[in-house]
């Protein structure tokens, strides 16, 4: 990516899991439409009905709005023939943008990996697949505080190159709340001689057990100090709205600053912490669509 390039600025939803679910998504998606982000994502489910409602949330946002959709899909619980059936189904639709992850075991989330027998065993072999059936542009994940079930740096930052190398485009971070987190890894990726662009997520802590709920299933360090003012801004959700905006924009703020390629909020399918950041620092944001320059 070129440094000299003003960064980009995206929003990840997630499948809705009822009506209401799905208005108050629609709402969040059409205030973020106006914004004219870079792209927006959508998070694929653990399983069954929630993966067929990212499939349709995906297309619908394809055919019916100006947004760019990029959709995350997991190698996890899949055969070969059905993940390249999905991508297949992507591409009719003229979605050319695809976040390939390996996903988590169902069920229990930290439980033992076993991969699908007639499936994938890493995320590297997703960005290939894709790549072999198409001109897609593809995401990686990323994880500031290495992924929980690398046994070392050495051995997360060696697998993330060789992920990048596979094929990615650009990569998009785990939620994560010290900036120096994704500075460390930063430098890690540079000093292995990769320089894919890492897009760090941004995600608005506004409710303590919420949050503490994310960070134990994603394995984020929440810092105590964060904590410990939300918890006590627990009866006053506008306490807790009015912390997570701020904290996340001196985030947002300090990474625009130390070069971050863009920055990819989690709106957890309302839009109003994450637009109210990217309000708070929109003079960082010259231009639009600059993930699609380089497309
Ligand atoms: P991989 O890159 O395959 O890595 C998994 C582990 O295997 C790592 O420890 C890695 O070091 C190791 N490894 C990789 N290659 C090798 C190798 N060749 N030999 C030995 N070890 C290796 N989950 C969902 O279910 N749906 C989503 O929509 C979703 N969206 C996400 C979006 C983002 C931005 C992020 C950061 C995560 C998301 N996840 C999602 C969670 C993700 O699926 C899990 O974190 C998963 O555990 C890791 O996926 P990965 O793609 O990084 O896996």
């Amino acid at each position: 990516m070129n440094p000299s390039q003003a960064p980009t600025f995206s929003f990840e939803f997630s499948p809705p899991r009822s009506d209401a679910g799905e208005r108050t998504l629609w709402d969040a998606i059409r205030r973020v439409e106006a914004l004219a982000p870079d792209f927006v994502s959508v998070t694929y489910g653990a399983g069954g009905s929630s993966r067929d409602r990212t499939i349709d949330v995906t297309h619908r946002i394809a055919t019916e709005t100006t947004l760019r959709p990029v959709a995350h899909l997991t190698a996890v619980g899949h055969t070969v023939a059905e993940l390249r059936q999905i991508i297949g189904r992507y591409a009719d639709a003229g979605i050319r943008d695809v976040l390939a992850l390996r996903g988590d075991p169902p069920g229990d989330p930290k439980g033992a990996w076993v991969p699908h027998p007639g499936g994938l065993r890493y995320a590297s072999e997703l960005v290939e697949l894709i790549r072999d059936l198409g001109d897609f542009r593809v995401g990686v994940a990323a994880f500031p505080e290495r992924h929980p079930r690398s046994a070392s740096w050495a051995e997360d930052i060696r697998h993330f190159v060789a992920k990048c190398r596979a094929g990615a485009d650009y990569a998009i971070t785990q939620m994560f709340f010290d900036v120096e987190d994704y500075l460390r890894l930063r430098d890690r990726v540079t000093a292995a001689g990769c320089d894919t662009p890492i897009i760090p997520e941004i995600m608005p802590a506004t409710d303590f057990r919420q949050i503490r709920r994310f960070a134990e299933l994603s394995d984020a360090r929440f810092p105590g100090a964060l904590a410990a003012r939300l918890e006590a801004a627990s009866d006053s959700p506008a306490d807790g709205h009015r912390i997570g905006v701020e904290y996340a924009t001196v985030m947002a703020e300090r990474l625009l600053s130390e070069g971050a390629p863009g920055l990819h909020y989690i709106t957890l399918n309302r839009s109003t912490a994450s637009v109210e950041i990217h309000q708070n620092i929109r003079h960082s944001f010259r231009s639009t669509h600059v993930l699609a320059a380089h497309g």
